[in-house]
């Protein structure tokens, strides 16, 4: 630690994330050496005062706190591994995109070398990196993250979510699934009215309010989930969720069905299952269950 708010830093990883990271952390003034497969890429950190470690090995050296931001878990793996005993009694903070699964295995690779593992999972783009509306969610060791924590704010609002590391990895990942499923739909909207003239930016000025509006309904959604009883006064029922106007204007415009069909399927399962009068929220009943 250089000053009361200030820490040795080491940063792993300069990509657009990763350096975006280390730029906040050299920005408010923390020590940081910086390391990237490619060198190019740590010199315009270097030029703002960052330390270009000439290896990973120097870059582990040089700090108590060692933050990871690489492309995946092998690349994490390949990085670190042959750096073990550098790495045992330093903190490791590893905000590479993993599954759940592979975040527990890193920390338990890390328990077993002495490694304090924090586990992050980064809901920004890296030019949100520092700024409003950043987020990055943890799970993994308390005192890492209790050590650490104001430098972690400084990317963005940190959320600790306890001692299971693959925990920060899992809600990152439902996250994605919500955006990823919301983008496919605002995509298909946009193929739809483009046989009608219509731009994507054009259709995207309608559709940005519309969806943004619709969150709004997600609390109702969950809460109907979370109680269990399906069949509460008040919904929109399946039966008048059948999409079948949807299909067949999709199916008239000459565009893919795919993605309205695949929604479709999850309420018929449950009408099929008798259960079309229930609310729309039902169609968990058909992911939690695999067919
Ligand atoms: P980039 O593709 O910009 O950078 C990837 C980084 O990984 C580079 O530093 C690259 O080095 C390095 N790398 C890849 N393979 C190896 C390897 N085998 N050995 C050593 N280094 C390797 O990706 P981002 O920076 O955008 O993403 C980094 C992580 O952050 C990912 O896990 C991503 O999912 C996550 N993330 C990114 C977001 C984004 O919007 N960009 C959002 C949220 C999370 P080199 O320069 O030499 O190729």
């Amino acid at each position: 630690m250089t000053t009361d708010n200030s820490f040795q830093v080491s940063v792993l990883g300069l990509g657009a994330m990763g350096g975006a990271l280390a730029g906040a952390l050299l920005k408010a003034g923390n020590g940081t050496t910086v390391w990237n497969r490619s060198p190019e890429k740590a010199e315009d950190l270097a030029a703002q005062g960052a330390e270009a470690a000439a290896t990973a090995g120097d870059a582990v050296r040089a700090g108590r706190l060692v933050i990871v931001c690489l492309l995946d878990h092998a690349s994490v793996r390949e990085v670190l591994e042959p750096l073990t005993g550098d790495l045992a009694g330093r903190t490791l903070v590893n905000v590479t995109t993993t599954t759940p699964a592979q975040a527990r295995e890193m920390a338990d690779w890390a328990a077993r070398a002495g490694i304090a593992y924090l586990d992050g999972g980064i809901m920004a783009v890296p030019q949100m990196i520092g700024h409003p509306g950043a987020s990055v969610l943890y799970s993994g060791s308390a005192d890492a993250f209790d050590r650490y924590r104001s430098l972690l704010e400084l990317w963005g609002a940190a959320t600790y979510f306890g001692e299971d590391p693959g925990l920060a990895s899992l809600y990152d990942l439902a996250l994605l699934a919500g955006m990823y499923v919301m983008f496919a739909g605002f995509m298909h909207g946009a193929a739809m009215v483009a046989p009608a003239g219509m731009t994507a930016r054009r259709f995207a000025a309608m559709a940005a309010p519309w969806l943004t509006a619709m969150t709004g309904a997600l609390d109702g959604l969950a809460a109907v989930v979370d109680g269990g009883d399906y069949t509460v006064e008040g919904q929109q029922s399946l039966e008048f969720s059948g999409l079948g106007d949807l299909l067949d204007a999709s199916a008239d415009q000459g565009i893919s069905t795919e993605v309205v069909a695949m929604v479709q399927r999850l309420i018929r399962r449950q009408i099929d299952a008798g259960h079309g009068e229930e609310g729309f929220s039902r169609i968990i009943e058909s992911i939690r269950q695999p067919v």
